[in-house]
Order: C-alpha cells, then structure tokens, then sequence
C-alpha cells in the first residue's frame, strides 16, 4: 500500500480525524495553475500536465469546502485576522494568470462565493502571451526524428522527450523571458512562436474581473524570474516594476508576492527585506517551511494537481503531510 492510500486509510477513521484536525494549522493556502475541461486534460501530455486540474476535479473539490462548512477566506482577510483566524479556514490562490480561471474556475468560486487571489506575471500581460514551457513541450512534441538526429538525440521515447524538457528547463530558469525566446527559437530553428492568447488572460479581461471583490491580485515577479538564479538588483527590479505596472494598469494595490518556482529551499533574507521595503503583506511559496519560524513573507502553500481525489484533497486540508513534516525535521 502506497505511503498516500495508507494515510488516506487512516484518517477515514474519525478518531484520527480528529486527532489530526486539532494538530493542523490555523490554515490551509492551496494553490492551482490551470483549471481545464475534461475532454482537453485527456489530450495533455508530458510535464506540463502537472499545472492542470480537470474542471470536475475542481467542482468535487469547491463542493468539499461548501459541503463540510470550510471557511473560505481571502488573503487580505487572512492578514487583517494576524494569521489566526478564529475558524479553520482556507485561501484558494492560482499563479500565473491563465485564461481558464476565468472561463472555467471563476464561475464555480462566483456560485459558492468564495474569494481568491491570482499571481500574475506582467511581461505576459504587456506583450504576446508566451511562457517557455508551454512551447518547450509543444516544439518537443511536433519535431519529428530527423530533426533530432540531424542535432544526434535520440527521441525515440517519451522518457528522452522528458529528459529534455527538465534538461532545457534548467537553461531556461537562468533567463528573462526575452532570452528565453531567442533560446527556444535557436535550439528548435523556430521563425516564430506560438501563439499563446488563448491561454493566457488579457489585460481586459484582468480589469472586469477585479470588479468582483471576490478577486485580488498579486506578483509572480515581472519575468517570472527565478530568484535565486539572479543577482540582487535584478530581482529588487523584477519585484519593484511588477508591482508599478500591475498597480498602474489596474490601480489595485499590490499587496501580495508568489515566488516564481517556488523559490529555493534556504530562505533568503534579502528578498524578505525588499518585500518590506515595497510594502508587500505576505508572499507564497510552494516549498514547506511551516517547521521553521512563521514568517509572513514564506507562507507555505499545499499544491492541487491532477488527480487529487476527494480523499487526497480531504487529507491535503486536514495538513497530515505538514504535521508528520513537522514532527520529523523539527
Ligand atoms: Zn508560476
């Protein structure tokens, strides 16, 4: 039995259950990338499919924190609250900006009101739509073999495919998005990009959903920047112009950072301080901090991907993952 369905096992117990509810924290950030149709999710294919969570997923999971009376509340709630609130609750987040949580997500968290936040990233917002790994993948899928044993790699398999997609990402993470054009374009001899509209909400479409106050949104950075991978001026900059151009163009506040990437595993004070300096409230990762000392600027996040189950996402809420973490790395 899988470490998952042992746990899932144990906690439909309501013993347990219980045990684990009085052990978890105060909250829960969970956060999604896309949310598609199920007939598109089935043609997905490769590492991108990770970022993707079928519509019907997304509806049980919705149905989950309206049927079992979760509070569902906004960051901004969370911080005017000092990161206690007084009921167990949970923050829906999504980064990057894709269209589909417009089309696809917004009605369902419109029907239960329940309020969220997405992560945007302004180069995408600015000019043509376009993110390395959606091309990565698509340029992996449409070449065919002589074109890679003309540059001698073996594409026989989907393993290598994928090998090359975390080989190239690797490249990829050490550039801004117009280097990371010009790569792209130089490996697979492209003359031009995909078109990547259809995926990506609009500036338009970003200034009539910020009407509803259900919607905040927050900087994923300018470039969706690895941090880390950059010296210090370029990511002061990089949080700095994210936040002048999202407030100019939508005059919202920007109150709120995602680190692209998650950021790395060592907390770097030096992107805490620029987060104070510009007046940010909280920031997100992915990673798992909640062992070490609150910090409001590394709030951990629990990720939705495919094939989260009802279950699965029962045990994500209940954070049994976190507190065994917890218990085991303190
Ligand atoms: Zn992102």
């Amino acid at each position: 039995m899988s470490y998952r369905n042992f746990i899932n096992k144990l906690i439909s117990f309501s013993l347990i259950k219980k045990l684990f509810k009085s052990m978890r924290d105060d909250y829960v950030i969970l956060y999604y990338h896309g949310v598609i149709s199920d007939e598109k999710f089935k043609q997905l294919q490769g590492p991108n499919k990770n970022l993707f969570v079928t519509r019907s997923n997304f509806i049980d999971q919705m149905c989950f924190l309206k049927e079992n009376n979760i509070n569902v509340i906004s960051l901004d709630e969370l911080c005017e609250q000092n990161f206690k609130p007084k009921k167990f609750s949970v923050i829906i987040s999504f980064d990057d900006g894709y269209k589909d949580n417009l089309k696809i997500a917004y009605p369902i968290l419109k029907k239960y009101n329940f309020p969220f936040i997405i992560y945007l990233i302004p180069k995408i917002l600015s000019e043509k739509p376009w993110v390395w790994w959606l091309e990565l993948w698509s340029q992996l899928e449409k070449k065919n073999q002589i074109f890679f044993e003309n540059k001698n790699i073996d594409i026989h398999t989907e393993k290598l495919k994928k090998d090359l997609f975390f080989l190239i990402k690797k490249k990829m993470k050490n550039l801004k998005i117009y280097d990371q054009k010009v790569e792209l374009k130089k490996i697979f001899d492209l003359q031009k990009l995909t078109d990547m509209s259809d995926f990506f909400l609009d500036t338009n479409e970003v200034k009539t959903m910020i009407t509803d106050k259900l919607i905040t949104i927050g900087s994923h950075s300018m470039d969706h920047l690895c941090l880390k991978n950059f010296k210090k001026e370029e990511v002061f900059n990089q949080i700095k112009n994210s936040k002048e151009f999202l407030e100019k163009t939508f005059d919202f506040k920007i109150k709120h950072f995602s680190f692209p990437y998650g950021q790395n595993q060592d907390i770097s004070f030096y992107e805490h301080e620029i987060l104070s300096k510009l007046h940010f409230q909280t920031s997100v990762t992915t990673f798992d901090y909640s062992y070490k000392k609150f910090n409001k600027f590394y709030l951990t996040r629990c990720s939705i991907g495919p094939n989260i189950k009802k279950n699965d996402f029962e045990r994500k809420l209940l954070g049994v993952d976190k507190i065994l973490r917890k218990i085991f790395l303190r």
